[in-house]
């Protein structure tokens, strides 16, 4: 059996060798996501041509995922690099202080900070791992008392448990880099720190200007981190073509124990809007620095994977960590596991369904065919991508094959549980592109004669949205 869930890893100084980056593609790396809290516009590009000859090398097409800074908010500099914050003690954080911090106040990047909060109010920095009070606010200054001490250093993260910081989700940095995303045509723009569908349009229309002179349309994830954003679910997924369950970011403002059940809820939403989800952050963590994950990792993948994902991510595991490639094949061997334990919930999905369009309602019976028939896989010759992604959105253990002669589509169905894209010519003759179809799984080892299978596709040939016919085959008959 393959694999259906994907895994996304972040490239970093861990993985940026070619080397190490074609073996963690060949271990089941899909998608390569660049984060773009870190480096320069060149490294970027750098690291795009770099994913792209590893996935050329290593002949598998991985889609590159441009994730934006987004409005991190965070403290300035200090003295020395950083200060010991004790339970108890008074500190100030100060919008006009342009010096470097100390143990009594210190400066932020994020001017609106005092604007934003009032007393009683608690922030998180560094991931919750400091707490503090506001008491009073003066002017640019929040006065804060230290509720959970310690180590804070240079460029921490500033959360308000509960949300409400006022900042933009895209800074005038992110507008620029969406346009040097577009200049390598990312497959996927991560957006970090959305709170409405309205900044999800905003996205998609910087990127689809910047795209212009490719023609470049990427899909766009909303990065699922801050409070405001979960009452906004259903709006935010309309705008998007997937989510992430960005589960650092979301636990500080939320609490970590509320953030299981959204990830559950979030999963099933997704789902159910035929859109894409991954689940993020601190799934391998040990593995940063162990050669092999915690139980308790192993069983987070494994939920994720149960919860019906689409895909589970790699972030400082792959970008810094020890371990990188022994990390993606952990986490593919448990994706693999769990998978064989997940429950079909087919014929329940469609009771009380009705379709509006010929082409879904085509995908949807292919798939009640093929799970009925006990069809040995689904082929989708399909252009955008749509039929596979459809048919991806239930669960089945019948792989699906999308073939489509769209290299961008090839690699944004990357992302699609279950999903298997192929690169196959297009063909106008429908009875030759069946047998080309045919041909290609056979060679591929993928069907043997006798297997017997469903395969859509539309005629006329080769019009994104066509489909609108269903074959079941047995193979070499
Ligand atoms: P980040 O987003 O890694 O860019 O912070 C993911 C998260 O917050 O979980
Ligand atoms: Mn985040």
């Amino acid at each position: 059996m393959s694999r259906a869930t994907k895994i996304v890893a972040t490239l970093g100084p861990a993985s940026s060798s070619p080397e190490v980056l074609e073996r963690m593609i060949l271990a089941g790396v899909d998608v390569v996501r660049l984060n773009f809290s870190h480096g320069t516009a060149q490294d970027h590009i750098d690291r795009a041509r770099l994913v792209r000859e590893a996935s050329e090398r290593a002949g598998r097409q991985v889609a590159i995922m441009a994730d934006l800074q987004g409005p991190k908010i965070r403290v300035g500099r200090f003295e020395g690099g950083k200060t010991q914050l004790e339970p108890g003690q008074r500190f100030i954080l100060d919008a006009a202080w342009t010096d470097l911090g100390n143990n009594e106040r210190v400066g932020l990047d994020y001017k609106e900070l005092p604007r934003d909060v009032k007393p009683g109010d608690t922030l998180l920095l560094n991931d919750g791992l400091i707490v503090l009070t506001v008491e009073r606010v003066v002017g640019d200054e929040v006065h804060t008392v230290v509720r959970l001490g310690g180590e804070l250093s240079n460029n921490k993260g500033i959360n308000k448990q509960g949300g409400g910081l006022t900042a933009p989700a895209l800074t005038a940095k992110d507008m620029e880099d969406i346009r040097t995303a577009m200049s390598f045509q990312c497959e996927y723009l991560a957006v970090s720190f959305p709170k409405n569908a309205t900044d999800m349009e905003m996205a998609r229309q910087l990127a689809n200007v910047a795209g212009e002179p490719w023609r470049h349309k990427p899909g766009l994830i909303a990065k699922i981190e801050r409070s405001e954003a979960i009452p906004q679910l259903e709006a935010i997924l309309k705008a998007s073509d997937g989510i992430m369950v960005a589960r650092g970011d979301l636990a500080v403002e939320v609490g970590n124990a509320a953030v299981p059940a959204l990830q559950k809820r979030m999963i099933r939403m997704a789902r159910e809007m035929d859109k894409v989800v991954i689940t993020a952050t601190q799934m391998m963590e040990s593995m940063i620095v162990n050669p092999v994950p915690t139980r308790a990792e192993v069983s987070d993948v494994a939920n994720a994977v149960l919860d019906g994902t689409d895909a589970v991510m790699l972030s400082a595991e792959t970008a810094t960590g020890k371990y990188p490639v022994e990390t993606v094949e952990h986490m593919a061997l448990i994706a693999l596991e769990a998978e064989r334990a997940e429950d079909i919930s087919l014929d329940a999905d469609f009771t009380n369904k009705r379709f509006g369009r010929i082409d879904q309602s085509i995908a949807m019976g292919a798939l009640f065919t093929a799970h009925h028939l006990g069809c040995k896989a689904i082929v989708a010759l399909t252009e955008s991508g749509s039929t596979a992604l459809w048919m991806s959105r239930h669960k089945i253990h019948v792989p699906i094959y999308a073939l489509t002669s769209q290299p961008l589509s090839q690699r944004k169905m990357a992302l699609y549980r279950n999903v298997h894209p192929m690169l196959m010519p297009s063909c106008t003759d429908r009875d030759t592109a069946l047998a080309k179809a045919e041909a290609l799984l056979v060679e591929q080892g993928l069907l043997r004669p006798g297997d017997t299978y469903a395969i859509t596709c539309g005629e006329p040939m080769g019009y994104p949205g066509g489909t609108n016919m269903l074959k079941v085959c047995r193979v070499g008959g």
